[in-house]
C-alpha cells in the first residue's frame, strides 16, 4: 500500500466492535465519551450510536454543539464548564449539563431562565479524586439547592455522576469507599426531593473489573478504542493505524551520525530512510532511541532525535524506495509496534498516544466489515 501522506487509519468497525462488547457487558448502558475529538479518532458517533450506545459525554458545551450540528440527535452530557460558558445555547440545543457547583448551578438555571426552557442536569459528586465534582462537604447544599430551582421550573436533576480514582486497581480499597460516597450521595438527593433516574459512576476501568456494576449507565471513553486502562482483559480491538510515505532514502556509510547531536552513529554499513512525520505531528520525542516502524514487513529501528518533522529509519540491508508506505503503529496484526508500545516507549498512557496525532496528518475512515462483525449489532 502506497500513499504520498502520512495517514491515520482510523478502523470505524474496531470501534463499532468495542462498542457492541460494551453494550453487550452493560445491558446497554453505555454513555460513549468522544472528548478530545472522540480520543483522536474523528468523526465516529454515528458509529458508535448505530452500535448500540445510547447516549455520548463530551468535556466542553463547544464539543457538545459539534455533534448536534453533525446531526447527532441522541442525549449528550457536557461535564465540565467554567461559569461563564454559553449555557444558554446548551439548554436550546438540549445538551444536558454536569454540575459541581452553586455557583454554576446558578449560571445553568440562570440562562434556562432566559431562554424559557428548562436545564437538564446531572448533579455531580466528588467520590475522592479531588478534581471536578462537588466536593462530598458541599453536596446536600447544592442538592437543595437544585430542588429550589426544579420548583421553580428551571432545572431538573435527571442524575448523579461520580468518577473513580483508582478504578484500573480492582483490590483497591478506595473503590469500596467511592462507592459508598456516591450511594450516600444519591440518598442525600434524593432526601432533599431530587429524583435523579441516571446514577452513573463508571468509565472503562471500573466497567472492565466490575468495581463500577450496579448503576444506570456507564461512560465509556478509551474502552471503545481498544484501550483497557486496567489491562485485564484482552478482547478489545485497537482502532488506529499509522503510516508514513518514505520521502527519500540513502546509503549510509559505517561511522555516519543521524540526527540533532548525533545521539546514533551507524557502527557498519546501512541504510537510511526519511518519514515526513515527527513531533510536531504528535510522535513523543521521548521514543527516540527505543521506537521502531514495520517496514517492508520488517521492525526497523527510528535512529537518532526525532526532529519536529521528521524522523529517520535504519533500514539495514534494504534500501526503501521514495513512496513506500511505512507503518507507525497499528493494530499489530502484521507485526508492527502497536500504540501500547509506543505508549511504553514514551513512558506515558496509550490515550497521550491517540490523542496527540496532530492536525497534519490526514484521517481516513476504513469500515471492512469482518464476517462476524454485524452480529449483535443493531440496525
Ligand atoms: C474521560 C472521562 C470518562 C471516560 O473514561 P475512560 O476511562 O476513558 O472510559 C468518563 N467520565 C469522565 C468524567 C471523564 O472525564
Amino acid at each position: 500500500m502506497s500513499s504520498c501522506v502520512s495517514e491515520l487509519v482510523v478502523h470505524d468497525e474496531a470501534i463499532r466492535e468495542n462498542t457492541a462488547r460494551f453494550a453487550e457487558l452493560t445491558g446497554g448502558r453505555v454513555m460513549a465519551v468522544l472528548k478530545a475529538d472522540a480520543f483522536g479518532h474523528g468523526s465516529i458517533a454515528a458509529s458508535v450510536l448505530a452500535a448500540g450506545a445510547c447516549a455520548i459525554g463530551v468535556t466542553s458545551i463547544a464539543e457538545a454543539l459539534a455533534l448536534r450540528a453533525s446531526g447527532i440527535d441522541a442525549p449528550i452530557l457536557s461535564w465540565l464548564n467554567s461559569p461563564d460558558a454559553d449555557f444558554a445555547l446548551a439548554v436550546t440545543a438540549k445538551i444536558d449539563l454536569a454540575v459541581s457547583g452553586a455557583y454554576l448551578l446558578h449560571a445553568v438555571a440562570l440562562a434556562a431562565r432566559a431562554v424559557g426552557s428548562v436545564a437538564r442536569v446531572h448533579l455531580h459528586v466528588d467520590l475522592g479524586i479531588s478534581r471536578d465534582g462537588c466536593p462530598a462537604s458541599e453536596w446536600a447544599q447544592l442538592c437543595a439547592l437544585a430542588h429550589g430551582y426544579e420548583v421553580a421550573g428551571v432545572v431538573r436533576v435527571v442524575g448523579v455522576m461520580g468518577h473513580m480514582s483508582c478504578a484500573d486497581v480492582p483490590e483497591h480499597p478506595q473503590n469500596a469507599r467511592e462507592r459508598l460516597i456516591f450511594r450516600n450521595a444519591v440518598r442525600t438527593a434524593r432526601r432533599r426531593a431530587l429524583a435523579p433516574r441516571l446514577l452513573h459512576l463508571a468509565g472503562t476501568a471500573a466497567t472492565l473489573t466490575g468495581v463500577g456494576a450496579g448503576f444506570d449507565m456507564h461512560r465509556i471513553g478509551a474502552g471503545l478504542f481498544g484501550i483497557d486502562p486496567s489491562h485485564s482483559t484482552s478482547f478489545l480491538r485497537p482502532a488506529l493505524t499509522l503510516t508514513a510515505p518514505v520521502v527519500s532514502a540513502r546509503d549510509a556509510a559505517a561511522g555516519t551520525g543521524v540526527g540533532y547531536g548525533h545521539d546514533f552513529v551507524a557502527d557498519h554499513a546501512t541504510h537510511l530512510a526519511l518519514l515526513p512525520i515527527g513531533y510536531g505531528d504528535g510522535l513523543p520525542r521521548e521514543a527516540s532511541g527505543q521506537a521502531e516502524v514495520l517496514a517492508r514487513g520488517r521492525r526497523r529501528p527510528i535512529v537518532g532525535r526525532f526532529s519536529m518533522d521528521m524522523l529517520v529509519v535504519d533500514t539495514g540491508d534494504d534500501r526503501l524506495e521514495p513512496g513506500e508506505s511505512v507503518t507507525l503503529f497499528g493494530p499489530g496484526d502484521a507485526g508492527e509496534p502497536t500504540v501500547a508500545e509506543w505508549a511504553t516507549w514514551s513512558h506515558t498512557i496509550e490515550h497521550e498516544i491517540v490523542t496527540h496525532v496532530g492536525s497534519r496528518v490526514a484521517r481516513v475512515h476504513r469500515t471492512i466489515e469482518r464476517a462476524h462483525c454485524a452480529e449483535g449489532v443493531p440496525s
